[in-house]
């Protein structure tokens, strides 16, 4: 096969959120497995200062936006250590900017107008390279314009034997913009209607993907039915529930070559399965000493990377440890910056706790990994969480997760209950009803197995660093998914 990865992010190049990660790696992973596999991104700013190396090439286009022509010009690079082509679409008017959505938290006001630049621009290199596509993966609302564009005007030999995926990171972020930007994708009129284009009177992208793409995917099983009702399909429930037949969930890989305790260089002594307890026991020993916390190898250690937002849970998670804040028999080990308010509460408990609650206000990778080591539960009570990547490294670092049930968490964290701890399939500790007081309670069972079961615990922790989320086994659902959305769409172009 040759899949076409169209995205507004992957790492190395540009990174906000998950996205790039899943765009960074996935395609090496394709490709590892004999397939031929490309990508296309735009060429922000940030790509030329990466360390990679880019070359200019001849390929340059013209693009119909609105009413006028811009000129496209493509650089070419390879993703490292892998075959993938990566082809850079520039317009420096559009891209050459600090950041890749907006600046100083605010969005860029021609945000619809760069990417229907860019969506139409994907299409027209695939011409002009030219590229024999067989899939074209589309990531979010950036580029939820490809499938329509594919759809509606796409009827050369070369573009209409395209299928498309597309793959939904997280479905509150929709690309909505005012009706008159209709105008700029060049689209007819007819297609803003309820069941295409529009939304609520605005021009939906991410809509607009999900109902021309050949299939849809999110980034866990349980998020794939979620986002089929209130609240979190975020008014884009019906049109879900109305593709459900193609709709599916493929939880994403974690990247083992970053992390892996027993070959963690931010470690001050790695460990793996066999030796995790006097290894586990080192790293506590050292996270207390660099947070400030007083030195205790039994007091359990609870632990916390992660944005300080409300989809994280620390509307609960702040009201439990103000609660708990004169308990002695455990200590808190915070990392993650966001939220002002956040920001504050959990800087005055550290203040006021100092020796029990410590606190970082920072973006860290290397205590992020400590922290991971160090702790005895990872705290991760996400509202939502479409796949989540932070409980994954937990497992694999012995560290039990304790999660709110919901999306990717529920799909790869085991509740530990009377069943599962007498199968021996718990891997962390979790809550279904989004309550302070669920969370609470949930704390108070991980806390009274660690003290009273300590036979329990350990084989939870093992079980629990045993799983296998690598992105081998996610790459090998999407060709599967690959497979099947080209077979469907073969059948539907030879039957019209
Ligand atoms: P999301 O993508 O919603 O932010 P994930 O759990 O999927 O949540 O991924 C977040 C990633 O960002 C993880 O790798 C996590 O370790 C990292 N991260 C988040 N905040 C920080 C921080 N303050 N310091 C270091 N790493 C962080």
């Amino acid at each position: 096969m040759h899949i076409c990865f169209a995205t507004s992010e992957a790492v190395p190049y540009a990174k906000t959120g998950g996205l790039a990660d899943v765009c960074g790696v996935l395609p090496r992973e394709i490709a590892r497995a004999g397939h031929t596999v490309s990508l296309v991104m735009p060429a922000y700013r940030s790509v030329a200062h990466r360390g990679q190396s880019i070359e200019s090439t001849p390929i340059e286009f013209e693009v119909p936006v609105g009413s006028k022509s811009v000129k496209a010009e493509v650089l070419l690079g390879q993703l490292p250590e892998s075959e993938v082509s990566v082809y850079f679409i520039r317009q420096d008017d559009y891209f050459d900017r600090d950041g890749i959505y907006g600046e100083g938290g605010a969005d860029y006001e021609d945000n619809c107008e760069r990417f229907v630049f860019f969506s139409r621009a994907v299409l027209k290199l695939i011409e002009q390279v030219p590229l024999d596509v067989d899939l074209l993966h589309t990531h979010d609302w950036t580029t939820g314009l490809i499938p329509a564009y594919l759809k509606i005007e796409g009827d050369s030999e070369r573009l209409a034997r395209i299928a498309t995926l597309m793959t939904v990171h997280n479905l509150a972020y929709q690309g909505t913009f005012w009706h008159w930007d209709m105008l700029l994708t060049g689209i007819d009129w007819k297609y803003f209607n309820w069941q295409q284009m529009e939304f609520h009177g605005d021009l939906n992208l991410l809509k607009t993907g999900l109902v021309f793409a050949d299939a849809i995917n999110t980034v866990s099983p349980r998020y794939a039915e979620e986002i089929q009702s209130p609240p979190l399909g975020c008014g884009l429930e019906t049109v879900l529930r109305a593709r459900r037949s193609v709709l599916s969930g493929i939880i994403n890989g974690v990247d083992y070559r970053t992390w892996d305790p027993a070959e963690d260089r931010y470690l001050v002594r790695p460990y793996g399965v066999d030796n995790y307890r006097e290894g586990k026991a080192e790293c506590k020993r050292a996270l207390q000493r660099e947070l400030g916390l007083k030195p205790d190898p039994d007091r359990p250690l609870i632990g916390f990377v992660g944005r300080l937002a409300g989809q994280k849970g620390l509307e609960l998670a702040v009201p439990v440890m103000q609660a708990w804040a004169e308990r002695e028999d455990v200590q808190w080990a915070i990392l993650g910056t966001g939220e002002k308010r956040l920001e504050k509460q959990l800087r005055d408990l550290a203040t006021e706790n100092p020796g029990r609650i410590g606190v970082v206000i920072d973006f860290s990778e290397p205590l992020a990994h400590r922290i991971e080591a160090g702790s005895d539960l990872f705290l991760m009570p996400s509202e939502y969480e479409p796949c989540g990547l932070n409980q994954l490294y937990s497992l694999k670092y012995g560290t039990l997760p304790v999660v709110h049930e919901t999306g990717g968490l529920a799909d790869t964290v085991t509740g530990a209950n009377e069943e599962t701890l007498a199968s021996g399939s718990a891997t962390g500790f979790s809550f279904q009803s989004y309550t302070q007081a669920a969370l609470a309670q949930t704390l108070e069972v991980a806390l009274s197995l660690y003290r009273d079961h300590p036979e329990l615990w350990q084989q939870m922790v093992t079980v629990a660093m045993q799983q296998d989320w690598s992105w081998q086994q996610s790459a090998a659902r999407y060709l599967a998914l690959y497979r099947q959305t080209i077979a469907r769409h073969q059948a539907t172009v030879l039957t019209t």
